[in-house]
């Protein structure tokens, strides 16, 4: 019989990976802590409704992707795909509104989606996800595109692109979605199945197929941007503006849309030029009308969520940092067997200290420790019947080769004094 495997779409991340995705999200902290946003868990799976009315009905993620089944209750749920309509339904849930405005959130944590997986795309992923619940002002758009900038400053990332573009509100997007209807009208035919169905329902979405011929239909359709109400307009000028401030390049593309009622005003995308097809590191917005959309109360808010999979990708692409790599400071070596209790006794007291140690369970004689000791750790530490006798370790130098006689203090002071 076959070992069962992972499921399509899934991977472990294991130990020569794990320490990087620390680093990342121990960056992801910091900076969170600089903007003044305060983590939260949420649930990972969610009342299938939220998303349907949160994400929206006719989005490839609630058409198509969303990991859904009954529970045992004869409850629809579904593995959460995204995190921002959790947030908002925990912004209301928990009274956030009474508390100071805007409450700024972010999380990080596992997302579903039934997706057909390759490079940069999974069943299963990780998301970084900011969000900014209960204000207006185009600022706060302002400091959620510079807090995603700064982000991938701090790991070092280059190469990355800021598409911008706004898709109005419910007031002056009906306007523009007509405009777009009559546009393509005389070419309807020549659009792929999916897009004719996304004429009548969202045709907005047309403008981001990737079919080519959707493409070149859409080339010369009119911009968004002619069609914008003053209070859209003055919006996407204060961020511009304010971009400008603080020294961002930003690509303006009217093709960056969102589709759905309750997304207004700010759309905007990090693309990386080293990830090939799947190349948005971040993706962001406002959504002024979400809370509204799944029952609650008018709360604006714009966020961002990042893929963490896709940024450490760019990261290895790049030769970027992720710090230093823990390593295991010492290896006990037990001489003989007689020297196993000591052995362990002296890897509970370094590990004490805070230095990294380890030891052998696999009944080694000298010489296979010795090697574990070169492949694993910078020091030996060699514990043998003269060595007790004495009270010292034998401490070797892996690298350089040497070695010296210390007492357990003298090793601690010495290893501590590395760190
Ligand atoms: P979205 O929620 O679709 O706007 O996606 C936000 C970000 O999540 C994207 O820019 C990607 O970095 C990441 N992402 C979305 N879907 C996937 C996926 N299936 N696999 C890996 N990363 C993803």
């Amino acid at each position: 019989m076959e070992a069962v495997k992972a499921p399509r779409g899934t991977r472990d991340i294991l130990g020569g990976e794990s320490w990087k995705w620390a680093y990342v999200t121990q960056k992801c902290r910091e900076v969170a802590d600089d903007y003044g946003y305060k983590e939260v868990y949420l649930p990972i799976f969610e009342h299938t409704e939220l998303f349907c009315r949160g994400v929206g009905e006719t989005t490839d993620v609630v058409e198509k992707e969303m990991y859904t089944f009954t529970d045992k209750g004869g409850r629809s749920i579904t593995l959460r795909p995204e995190l921002t309509a959790s947030m908002v339904r925990s912004y209301l849930e928990n009274e956030m509104g009474k508390g100071a405005q805007p409450a700024k959130l972010w999380s990080i944590g596992p997302m579903f989606r039934y997706e057909r997986p390759q490079k940069g795309r999974y069943r299963q992923f990780v998301q970084m996800d900011i969000e900014a619940l209960g204000a207006q002002d185009a600022f706060v758009d302002l400091e959620v595109i510079d807090f995603s900038m700064e982000l991938y400053r701090r790991l070092g990332l280059s190469n990355l692109q800021v598409i911008l573009n706004s898709v109005g509100c419910p007031k002056c997007r009906p306007v523009y979605r007509k405009a777009l209807q009559e546009y393509l009208r005389p070419r309807y035919d020549e659009l792929c199945d999916t897009c004719k169905s996304r004429y009548d329902r969202n045709p907005l979405r047309i403008l981001d197929c990737k079919s080519p011929i959707c493409k070149e239909v859409t080339e010369g359709a009119p911009s968004v941007m002619e069609y914008l109400c003053d209070e859209c307009k003055e919006h996407f000028e204060q961020l511009r503006r304010g971009l400008d401030r603080i020294g961002a390049t930003v690509v303006l593309d009217k093709r960056l849309v969102r589709g759905l009622d309750y997304y207004t005003k700010t759309a905007y995308e990090i693309q990386s030029g080293d990830l090939g097809s799947q190349n948005a590191v971040c993706g962001g917005g406002r959504y002024d009308n979400l809370a509204e959309a799944i029952g609650g109360p008018h709360v604006p808010g714009v966020g961002f969520a990042s893929g963490l999979e896709r940024v450490i990708i760019t990261m290895e692409a790049q030769g970027c940092s992720f710090g230093r790599k823990p390593e295991t400071k010492a290896y006990v070596v037990a001489a003989e067997p007689s020297a196993r209790i000591e052995a362990a006794a002296l890897a509970r007291e370094l590990r004490m200290h805070r230095i990294s140690a380890d030891l052998d369970y696999m009944g080694r004689g000298m010489k296979g420790q010795m090697k574990s000791a070169g492949n694993t750790a910078n020091y030996a530490c060699i514990l043998g019947a003269s060595e007790l006798e004495k009270g010292v370790v034998t401490v070797k130098d892996m690298s350089a080769g040497t070695q010296e006689e210390l007492t357990t203090e003298q090793l601690i002071n010495k290893l501590k004094a590395q760190q």
